[in-house]
């Protein structure tokens, strides 16, 4: 066998999960290896929206002035019915929440973000970021955990944190359980702004949100309000398992066809149907940390979009798993298994709830969407009762 590196701490994974748990960890003075299979560190997609509950721990690592150069504070959170256009409710993000969350809501491209973590993460002494590592496996061996490589590079760690998404192979330490496939499919892209403007785009400090029978699309904007954000999905019929061949772009005319004219303008001017993203989460998974083990992210909990948590619930493990490794010291497996504890049951509530709340806003029988959207009317603009579970949670 190749020989082993040996290392402290190493996180597989350089996405946002990942490099905020490095951050974490560089915190309580540990030495980090982030290992990322991609030949550079980066993000692919587009905007990404936060609630208060992470913009709180990205102001605790220091991050938010960087971040606030990019971001964008949207006004309102606003559901607007697809088909007729009518607005059905609005969430306030404004004072009353600000005083309410005291951290504010932010929507930003999700590259930026990364950039800010991938920056303040190149400059710490104590982290070091190795791309075009692509892992193949991890064991836990008591005392020590290994890390195995594709190209069969071993590294003998301290402590491993999977942080490597959906298809995680740190995972399959754990189970052997597979994405569950919603047969959702997603196109995203982002526009110029002046483009909107120009074509009479109105409600562009508002991130919106349009829902209809089995879709939905969702509008932003990002980059400090240079691009407009766009985000459509919907059920395929047409779903196989194991073939790409279905929520094909041809599928989007049957399905926005019928929509009124600013999510039709808004589909047929601006998604392009180039990148097709299936939408896939996983069974909560009780069992995800062992020993000197354990998942973080995506590779711990994956979720369904809708609730716009899972990067979020990623930048929340991270900071729980920080302040464990600090409480329990040199107990690292200690620190794990209360570190899981904790998040297990909220991280399982947020994907539970994120797959019922994609079910409500996909309402497809005529009496569903009509108790539906009586229900959203009679709520207030700043009634936060139904999203202070998500947003009130600190770490
Ligand atoms: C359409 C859409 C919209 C979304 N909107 C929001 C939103 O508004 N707000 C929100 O909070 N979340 C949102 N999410 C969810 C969010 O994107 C994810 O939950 C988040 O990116 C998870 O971060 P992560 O670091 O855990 O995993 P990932 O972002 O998947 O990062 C995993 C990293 O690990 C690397 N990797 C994978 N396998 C290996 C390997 N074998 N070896 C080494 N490296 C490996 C990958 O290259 C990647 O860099 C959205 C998701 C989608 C699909």
């Amino acid at each position: 066998m190749a020989k082993q590196k040996e290392v402290s701490f190493l996180v597989v994974g350089g996405g946002i999960g990942g490099l905020t748990a490095a951050l974490g960890i560089a915190e309580t003075g540990r030495s980090v290896h982030v290992l990322e299979k991609a030949r550079q560190f980066g993000e692919v997609g587009a905007g990404l929206q936060l609630g208060p509950n992470t913009t709180a721990i990205l102001d605790r690592f220091g991050l938010m002035d960087e971040i606030s150069k990019y971001a964008v504070f949207p006004k309102r959170l606003v559901l607007k019915d697809a088909i007729t256009g009518e607005e059905l409710s609005d969430l306030d993000l404004g004072s009353a929440f600000l005083e309410k969350y005291k951290h504010p809501y932010i929507v930003m491209h999700r590259a930026d973000l990364h950039k800010v973590l991938f920056d303040a993460c190149e400059v710490n002494p104590n982290i070091t970021l190795l791309s075009n590592q692509k892992v193949k496996k991890v064991e836990d061996l008591g005392e020590k955990a290994r890390v195995t490589l594709e190209d069969g590079t071993g590294y003998l760690a301290e402590a491993v944190i999977g942080a490597d998404g959906l298809w995680s192979k740190t995972r399959e330490m754990f189970s052997n359980d597979q994405p569950v496939c919603s047969r959702y499919v997603a196109y995203r892209g982002t526009v110029p702004m002046d483009e909107i403007v120009e074509r009479g785009g109105t409600d562009v400090d508002d991130v919106l949100m349009w829902i209809g029978p089995y879709l939905h699309l969702v509008q932003y904007p990002v980059r400090s309000g240079k691009l407009y954000n766009q985000v459509i999905v919907f059920k395929s019929f047409r779903y196989k398992e194991g073939s790409d061949d279905w929520g094909t772009p041809d599928e989007i005319e049957e399905h926005f066809g019928e929509c009124c004219e600013a999510v039709r303008h808004a589909v047929f001017s601006y998604i392009s149907g180039q990148r097709r993203w299936p939408m896939y989460d996983r069974n909560p998974m009780e069992n995800w940390s062992s020993g000197r083990v354990t998942l973080l992210g995506d590779a711990a909990h994956p979720m369904l979009q809708y609730l716009a948590q899972g990067g979020c619930q990623a930048i929340e493990d991270a900071a729980y798993l920080t302040n464990m490794l600090h409480k329990h010291g040199n107990n690292i497996e200690q620190a794990f298994l209360s570190y899981k504890q904790e998040r297990f049951p909220r991280s399982s509530r947020v994907q539970l709830t994120a797959r019922l709340w994609g079910e409500i806003i996909h309402a497809n029988d005529n009496i569903s969407i009509l108790l539906r959207n009586e229900l959203l009317k009679n709520r207030n603009s700043d009634d936060y009762s139904y999203v202070d579970w998500l947003y009130a949670k600190r770490y």
